[in-house]
């Protein structure tokens, strides 16, 4: 099936739902980085590369749902609780 999929994308087709479960599931990370290089230089043959910066704040730790696997809460009076104030997250970016 990966020759199938390797195929449709020298060729600049589509990937339909099938091929998309198939590279979640079955492709390895490096196989999947080289197809995916494979598309970006067919969209960009002058070799530009582009990336985006994300940036997810956690302005506080302080929880009170208190899932049993999350190491990150704290409850409002622990000593490590933390809310960042508007200021705090401006400088933050
Ligand atoms: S995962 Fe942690 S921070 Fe998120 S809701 Fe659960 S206890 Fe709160």
């Amino acid at each position: 099936m990966i020759t199938a999929i390797e195929k449709k994308i020298a060729a600049g087709q589509p990937l339909d739902r099938r091929d998309a479960l198939f590279l979640l599931s079955d492709v390895d990370l490096l196989t999947l980085g080289k197809l995916a290089d494979a598309v970006r230089r067919r969209m960009h043959p002058q070799g530009c590369v582009s990336f985006v910066v994300d940036r997810n704040v956690n302005y506080t730790n302080i929880c009170t749902t208190k899932c049993k696997f999350c190491a990150f809460y704290r409850d409002e009076m622990h000593p490590d609780a933390y809310l960042l104030s508007y200021t705090q997250i401006a400088n933050l970016c």
